[in-house]
């Protein structure tokens, strides 16, 4: 066992500090604060190679390994947590499932312009009926001669507005209730309207829109097999939820770096805040818990990465991570007193961002299930 990263991944991790320090950090606050989408980040990323970044080379990534992508997220993230769920859901939510499930021609066709960052990717699957129930989703496909027409809403879609290329998920086969009967199709940016930007808590650099759709495709955009698409969605989420583990880690590193900084200046009673060991207590035990949720998610990203079941990695380092995450951004304020419930101060948006990473790509509650369910096999499975 190797707790150590290799020059390549402290290569990679550096690049990307360095790249959020000077040109994420410096202004996040006015992206959360003016809800904007900093769409020249992307560009940048892009150039650095970091829009493709685990995708292999002959398809215009840069062939570097999962750990990798999960390291530029949490780093990423811990300027702007915006900028990483944008980057997590283009990966491992649009083009890593392109590879996985896409014929040489779907992959040839459109991994490579998001490799390059030149297309942003989408994953629809949420509606209003259907969130942690993905399986009961009502938007649908009818074969037609060509293909399929496929009409349908979804809800709350990371870079929806931005997007070039969408999964979405359609019931196709009638008779077949809940996961089975799904399939998955790849939409163009022309194929889809937004209906409505949502209005966040916070992520608020983040796009998540409404969608609707109502159109024909031909064959060739079905994705995986016919009446397989809850495979494809729930082997998408198993990959996704690490990179969701990996963003609340740069979250919380984000809220110790300021606890510290500020336990260092802040004086009360004559001395600086730092040298009472109640802020003692808080910074140690932020520092522990956030140290078990990185060793957590790099070691479901490596279980992915040598191709080994990671279901219940991923959903363990995700509920971990988002809970320290949620917990550590608060005791970051407290560490900060009034000055950290201002605007002034960074972590009331660390503590924003903090809260999503225990719903998306399956809320806390899913994620027990799922490792209950290891636990107890059949006993663990809905009746
Ligand atoms: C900012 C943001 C971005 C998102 N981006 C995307 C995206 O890009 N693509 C996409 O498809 N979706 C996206 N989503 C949707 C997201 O994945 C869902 O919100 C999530 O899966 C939960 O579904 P829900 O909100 O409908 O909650 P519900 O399913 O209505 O759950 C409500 C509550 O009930 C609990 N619950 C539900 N079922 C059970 C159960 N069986 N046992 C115990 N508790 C249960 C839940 O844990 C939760 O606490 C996004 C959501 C947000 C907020």
């Amino acid at each position: 066992m190797d707790f150590e990263l290799t020059s390549e991944h402290r290569e990679i991790q550096t690049l990307a500090r360095e790249f959020a320090a000077s040109e994420i950090a410096p202004f996040a606050s006015e992206w959360d604060r003016d809800r904007r989408f900093p769409a020249e980040v992307f560009s940048k990323l892009a150039d650095l190679g970091l829009m493709g970044v685990c995708v292999p080379e002959e398809f215009d990534g840069a062939g570097c390994d999962f750990l990798s992508y999960v390291l530029v997220l949490e780093e990423l993230s811990r300027a702007d947590a915006g900028v990483g769920v944008t980057l997590a859901v283009h990966t491992s939510a649009c083009t890593l499932p392109l590879l996985m499930f896409g014929t040489t021609a779907q992959i040839a066709q459109y991994v490579p312009p998001l490799a390059r960052g030149e297309a942003l990717g989408a994953f629809a699957l949420t509606e209003a009926g259907a969130g942690s129930d993905a399986g009961a989703i009502v938007s649908h496909g009818t074969e037609s001669a060509t293909g399929w027409h496929l009409a349908g809403t979804k809800q709350w879609i990371t870079n929806g507005s931005f997007a070039d290329t969408f999964i979405v998920f359609a019931r196709t086969e009638t008779g077949v209730e809940g996961p089975r009967g799904i399939s998955a199709f790849i939409l163009d940016a022309s194929q889809v309207a937004v209906t409505r930007e949502e209005h966040k808590l916070g992520l608020n650099s983040s796009s998540t829109v409404d969608l609707v759709f109502d159109t024909d495709v031909l064959a060739d955009r079905l994705l995986g097999e016919r009446g397989r698409g809850f495979g494809v969605a729930m082997a998408t989420l198993d990959g996704g939820r690490i990179g969701i583990g990996a963003q609340a880690v740069g979250i919380a590193q984000a809220a110790l770096d300021a606890a510290c900084a500020y336990a260092k200046e802040r004086r009360a009673f004559g001395k600086a805040i730092g040298e009472f060991q109640a802020i003692q207590q808080k910074l140690a035990t932020m520092a522990t818990e956030i140290e078990a949720a990185r060793l957590l998610v790099y070691r479901a990203a490596m279980l992915k990465e040598h191709g080994k079941p990671h279901t219940v990695a991923g959903a363990q380092a995700k509920l971990f991570a988002s809970e320290v995450a949620r917990r550590q951004t608060s005791e970051a304020i407290q560490v900060l007193g009034g000055y950290g419930y201002t605007k002034e101060a960074p972590v009331e948006r660390y503590f924003r961002d903090a809260k999503v990473t225990e719903i998306y790509e399956g809320t806390s509650e899913i994620q027990r299930l799922v490792i209950a369910r290891s636990l107890l096999g059949e006993l663990g499975r809905p009746s």
